[in-house]
């Protein structure tokens, strides 16, 4: 496992890079956007005729911002997030089930993906074979195996 905390590191320096980024953007994205709705009313309640709204192109600017900070705010808060809590927890919960003695012996459809029960030989959900018994030297192979683990012979 060490060779994947350099990793969790840096995602995380490029999680909080991404927010400050995120939030750059859109604080100047929302800036321009004032600014352009502001310059585009006051010159419609204007007095003068044929008065312009001469900010529009702010609008046009804002946008790429919006979105660089959009995309930013969810990689750096919602998708990184989600990434690294899966990524952190995930491991640290099946070496827990591992060291309580759960989860070992508890096996998963691989065609489906539903839990069975541990001495089960066909998924009870979609009648998959969960193990596979090698012709040639009786092994106990997964479902979804295509060598035998005990004498690499083709299972089918
Ligand atoms: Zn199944
Ligand atoms: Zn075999």
């Amino acid at each position: 496992m060490s060779d994947s905390q350099p990793g969790y590191r840096n995602q995380g320096r490029a999680r909080t890079l991404m927010r400050l980024v995120g939030v750059i953007a859109m604080a100047a994205a929302l800036t321009m956007i004032v600014l352009a709705v502001a310059d585009f009313f006051s010159a419609f309640s204007s007095d003068e005729f044929g008065a312009q709204p001469t900010k529009f192109w702010l609008f046009l600017l804002a946008l790429p911002f919006f979105l660089v900070g959009a995309f930013c705010l969810n990689a750096g808060f919602l998708g990184a997030g989600a990434r690294y809590a899966a990524g952190e927890v995930a491991p640290t919960a099946r070496t827990t089930m591992g060291y309580l003695g759960l989860g070992a012996e508890v096996a998963t459809c691989p065609q489906c993906g539903a839990d069975t029960g541990p001495d089960a030989k066909f998924c009870d959900d979609c009648g998959s074979p969960l193990s596979k018994t090698c012709p040639s030297c009786a092994a106990d192979n997964e479902g979804d195996a295509r060598f035998c683990a005990g004498c690499g012979v083709g299972l089918t």
